[in-house]
């Protein structure tokens, strides 16, 4: 497809350059035969105007025509030549330009692609469970009413799972460049993580997590909404991934210009070789998703992390497997 809309293209850049370029050519032609025909005229009244014996011969004027006409000759071979040169160098210069404009395009096309085809495959893995328990359920005769409730507990599980994975689709797409729906003010930073941090006290107090804070007041040029969001997934992590009785700490401040929000907790942590991979969409850490049951779909840290780069920061971690994990994110006070 690509290299059809490469060649499209390139035919488009030559079609415009060739038509520009003989244009100029024509005017050029146009122009020096105007030249000598009036160059032509002055030499035939000059030679009128000499006395016959001093007057060149008709076979002299003859050859000066000739000479005049081969000059002519040469000048559109000249032309002719150079547009040619021009049409060889801007078919490879056009196709080689036609490639690097599509290649920003063909890349976000893969992404896409592949962004989609992850996201249903993560949708069938749910659906598939929610049907097949329905179809056992209605195939079963003998079912009992308890047996019944527990299907429609599992199944309502299910649906929940995909509302949220819905969501955080949502978020993903909303969340990519696009100004207008990503306002920002000066706000002060602590308020939004103060949210964050209500909605997700209970599952702490649930969990038996101790959750200690130290929050300060930093204000900074940002989106209010998706700071909160930040906090939220960070911090939800770090419950989901502390065993019960452990602890997390969320801690805000400023230093130097800018924001620093630090979340730590004494959980599983993250092996060394997978640490670069968890901002990835779709990416689960094995260890995690095997050893106890955690929801999830690998969406939260990418968001999190498009919401950094679009605040110009950057979002890292710090972790030890078995010990805890500290995740830090640093965002400029003044950021574009
Ligand atoms: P999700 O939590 O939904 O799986 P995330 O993108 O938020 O998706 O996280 C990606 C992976 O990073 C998780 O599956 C987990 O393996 C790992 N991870 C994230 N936060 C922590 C943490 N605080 N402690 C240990 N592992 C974590």
């Amino acid at each position: 497809m690509f290299t059809k809309a490469r060649l499209h293209l390139t035919a488009w850049y030559l079609l415009i350059i060739m038509i520009i370029s003989v244009s100029f050519s024509g005017i050029i032609y146009k122009g020096i035969t105007l030249a000598f025909q009036q160059r032509f005229h002055t030499v035939e009244r000059r030679i009128e105007s000499i006395p016959p014996p001093f007057r060149p011969t008709q076979s002299q004027f003859d050859f000066f025509v000739e000479e005049l006409e081969e000059s002519r000759h040469e000048i559109l071979l000249i032309l002719l030549y150079t547009n040619l040169g021009i049409l060889i160098f801007s078919s490879l210069a056009g196709y080689f330009l036609a490639g690097k404009t599509l290649k920003p395009i063909e890349k976000a096309m893969d992404q896409q692609k592949r962004f989609i085809g992850d996201a249903s495959h993560e949708m069938k893995t749910p659906l598939t469970s929610l049907i097949t328990s329905l179809e056992v359920a209605l195939s079963d005769k003998n079912m009992t009413k308890k047996e019944a409730k527990q299907v429609l507990a599992e199944s309502l599980e299910d649906a929940t799972n995909l509302k949220d994975l819905a969501n955080n689709l949502l978020s993903l797409t909303k969340y990519q460049h696009n100004g207008h729906t990503f306002p920002k003010e000066m706000i002060n930073a602590k308020e939004s993580v103060q949210k964050a941090l209500n909605t997700l006290k209970p599952l702490a107090k649930k969990k038996n997590i101790k959750l200690t804070t130290s929050l300060k007041n930093v204000f900074i040029f940002a989106n209010s909404e998706s700071l909160e969001k930040v906090a939220t997934i960070l911090l939800d992590n770090a419950i989901k991934y502390t065993p019960p009785k452990g602890r997390v700490k969320l801690s805000l401040e400023t230093k130097g210009r800018n924001m620093v929000l630090e979340v730590s907790d004494n959980g599983i942590g993250i092996e060394k070789e997978n640490e670069k991979h968890i901002f990835e969409r779709f990416y689960r850490e094995d260890s995690s998703r095997c050893k106890q049951e955690v929801a999830g779909f690998g969406l939260g840290l990418s968001i999190a992390q498009q919401i950094v780069s679009m605040h110009s920061g950057t979002i890292s971690v710090e972790s030890t497997p078995g010990t805890g994990s500290v995740f830090s994110v640093i965002i400029p006070l003044k950021n574009s």
